[in-house]
């Protein structure tokens, strides 16, 4: 076929230099879909074994570079090894399990569980980014993997992002985050060993001011999540005093809308004791401006890595005796006070930009612990030392009426 058109061209004297340069263009076109074909044709054998046990397969080989299979590999392993800070073994793990859970697929089904990595209903909503099918993009759902690694995953996180091996990393993954209990454990890990060498693995270290460690991190497996309201056996008797207001001005009197995973107290088994130290403002439904929910004054503002938090916490203590802690939100570019300010109710404190993927959601705690250590030193103790923010909240919206 293209001898054909060369012959047809060589063989047409007089012919316009426009109708020259469209034929060649053509042969280009011809020849890149036959070479390309070609490729795929030689490329599926090596990773036909793969079988993934998920409908709606993504598009071609993810072998293939330019496929929509490889564009959604290659980003899962540049979201583990740029945003979450892992070596380029860890994230070529993380890649591995993909490939076996959804194929790379996005809107990956078996009926019950959903997405990249097939997470139940309950946990792909967690963090508020995915609320309907059209929801399901890769994007949104790192930022899920990312709320995950930063709250109840936090053992999958360090353990997978130190790895040195791919095939060891895909394992590690799968016993502390997949918990298949082995489920096509060798494909996962040639799948690991496969991404590895495509994505030159080998070159990237774990980046630990990334990596890090979380207050909110936990070693809790896969739970369903009650989504009823959650509410603490402590905070019937609290006296709230004083002028009190929500931290979004979108949030309505009668409080925020949050899945089971961002409301305070008893998470149903996500975090380490089962307890959420306070509620979760999603940048996707909460953003702009985060406001001093109450007066007080600036305390501390707490950078990664001090008081083993892996982000920044703004902490406010006020004069009637609660520790106020806004934190997660961003970074100091974020941050609109500093130690030493005083606030009142409303004042700004910061702004939660929509969309991120580092800085996900506000995590507002308010505490009866005035000291920053005591009160942190409690994230994962249900004994009152935290309230549920938004009860107290609500109270101090009455004292107003
Ligand atoms: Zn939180």
């Amino acid at each position: 076929m293209v001898n054909l058109v060369k012959k047809k061209i060589y063989t047409i004297s007089g012919i316009s230099i426009s109708i020259l340069v469209i034929s060649v263009m053509m042969i280009f076109i011809l020849l890149g879909a036959i070479l390309g074909d070609n490729n795929n044709d030689c490329d599926t054998s090596s990773d036909s074994d793969f079988d993934v046990n998920v409908t709606g397969v993504a598009g071609g080989d993810w072998t293939v570079k330019g496929t929509e299979s490889y564009n959604t590999a290659k980003t899962i392993f540049d979201f583990m090894t740029k945003k979450v800070g892992m070596s380029g073994a860890g994230a070529a793990g993380v890649v591995g399990n993909a490939l076996v859970e959804s194929g790379f697929n996005p809107k990956a089904s078996n009926g019950t569980h959903f997405g990249l990595f097939q997470w139940t209903q309950n946990r792909l909503e967690a963090g508020g980014y995915i609320k309907a099918e059209e929801d399901k993009t890769v994007e949104n759902e790192l930022k899920v993997l990312k709320y995950e690694l930063d709250h109840g995953y936090k053992t999958a996180k360090v353990q997978v992002g130190k790895a040195s091996d791919p095939s060891t990393a895909a394992k590690l993954w799968d016993d502390d985050f997949e918990k298949s209990g082995g489920q096509a454990l060798a494909k996962r890990q040639a799948g690991a060993v496969r991404a590895y060498e495509l994505f030159g693995g080998a070159s990237i270290n774990v980046d630990d001011s990334i990596l890090g460690s979380t207050v909110d991190g936990a070693n809790a497996g896969e739970q369903a999540l009650a989504d009823e309201e959650n509410t603490s056996c402590n905070d019937g008797s609290v006296v709230v005093s004083g002028s009190w207001i929500w931290p979004f001005s979108s949030v309505p009197k009668s409080g925020p809308k949050l899945v089971a995973a961002q409301k305070f107290g008893n998470d149903g088994g996500f975090r380490t004791n089962s307890f959420h130290d306070g509620v979760d403002f999603g940048d996707a439904t909460y953003n702009g401006d985060i406001h001093a929910v109450h007066g007080g004054k600036i305390s501390k503002i707490v950078k990664p890595g001090e008081y083993g938090v892996g982000f920044y916490l703004v902490w406010e203590t006020t004069d009637d005796g609660y520790g106020i802690s806004y934190q997660e939100f961003g970074d100091m570019n974020d941050i609109s006070v500093k130690e030493g300010d005083t606030v009142k109710t409303g004042d700004k404190i910061g702004v939660s930009r929509p969309g991120g993927e580092e800085y996900s959601h506000l995590h507002l705690g308010i505490s009866k612990e005035k000291d920053l250590g005591k009160a942190l030193g409690k994230s994962f103790t249900d004994d009152g030392t935290w309230l549920n923010p938004v009860e107290v909240i609500k109270k101090g919206l009455d004292n107003d009426k």
